[in-house]
């Protein structure tokens, strides 16, 4: 927009009451496509600034005003965010959450952030405040606690959220800090897959390459239905279709971000969860358990195991008998968890 245009608007403005541009303001936030719409509109004049920094602009502003790259991290984006969060945008509060968690190493307000959002039934804060309970993320390994870690996943679960579901599954089917119940683990791994087709249909894709059915040209009553290929991944082998891999959190993406361009490291000794959508670091040494078959990749969760395997893992995935790390040292069974044994659901 030129100058003399931006002048215009501002000028047409001024006739508007606060009141009424306060409402405007709101709307417009609920509808902002990245930071840099708000952004503009900040700029535009004084009086927009104000308005636009109003509480309740704040606490309307769009999941992907959020979505911040890494690389342009300031202290004038920690402030704003921490401003949405004040003005209580629950997508703010999980951002800065997992931001100063994981990034920024400030665990006690990182977690009270997403606890915030997690008590205002924030689904991706439930269930990251449930990774940080399996893992006793930012405390040690015996600050563990399963059985809160499975009722936030429950929690997170009940509202949708896929990976909590799949998590959940898998603490079912393995007794993790749950009574094993195998055929309702089974019953949450199948729900998990459903939201996922759901969720990649709903994304209004109207020509889906990456549907593509994986018939047995043998037994294919349809031999039409052969000429669909594509290139997704087999995620929901259980339906016998593929879909591309499910949209990362923005929260997610700015970890994702913010470590690899810190040498994809988040300090001397530690990993990051090797499932690329995830971005969580280890916030001690030996915090993530490794792949029991390879012992090359290491995981936050199991449901970022079980994602991983599907995506990526399972082609490169090869047997080692032991591996020795950068010291020569022989770390086989020196992981505080209990070994994780490769999942195909
Ligand atoms: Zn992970
Ligand atoms: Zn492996």
């Amino acid at each position: 927009m030129s100058s003399r245009k931006r002048h215009k608007t501002a000028v047409n403005l001024d006739s508007l009451p606060d009141d009424l541009l306060l409402s405007i303001l709101s709307k417009l936030s609920t509808t902002a496509t990245s930071a840099a719409d708000f952004v503009s509109v900040l700029i535009t004049c004084k009086r927009l600034n104000s308005l636009g920094l109003h509480s309740l602009v704040l606490s309307k502003a769009s999941p992907k005003t959020f979505s911040l790259k890494a690389k342009n991290w300031s202290d004038s984006a920690h402030r704003f965010l921490k401003l949405c969060a004040d003005a209580g945008n629950i997508e703010a509060c999980y951002t800065l959450g997992m931001i100063r968690f994981y990034c920024l190493r400030n665990k006690g307000s990182g977690a009270s952030l997403m606890a915030k959002a997690a008590i205002n039934s924030h689904a991706p804060a439930l269930y990251s405040l449930a990774v940080i309970q399996f893992n006793g993320s930012g405390g040690t390994k015996n600050d563990k606690d399963l059985r809160a870690g499975v009722a936030l996943c429950a929690r997170a679960a009940f509202l949708g959220h896929i990976d909590a579901l799949r998590e959940l599954g898998h603490c079912l089917q393995d007794g993790y800090g749950v009574k094993q119940n195998v055929t309702e683990g089974r019953r949450f791994l199948v729900q998990a897959n459903a939201r996922e087709l759901a969720a990649v249909l709903s994304n209004g894709n109207n020509k889906p390459p990456w549907l593509t059915w994986n018939l047995n040209p043998a037994t294919n009553p349809h031999p039409r239905i052969e000429s669909f290929t594509g290139s997704g991944c087999p995620l929901l082998s259980d339906y016998g279709c593929n879909v591309p891999a499910p949209e990362t959190h923005p929260a997610s993406q700015f970890m994702s971000e913010w470590f690899s361009v810190r040498g994809a490291s988040p300090g001397p000794g530690m990993r990051l969860c090797s499932h690329s959508g995830c971005g969580r670091p280890e916030t001690r040494k030996h915090e993530f358990r490794r792949c029991s078959v390879c012992g090359a990749v290491n995981y936050c969760s199991r449901a970022c195991q079980a994602l991983d395997w599907k995506f990526r893992h399972k082609a490169e995935c090869a047997p080692v008998e032991r591996w020795l790390d950068e010291e020569g040292e022989d770390v086989a069974g020196e992981d505080d968890g209990e070994g994780m044994a490769m999942v195909d659901s």
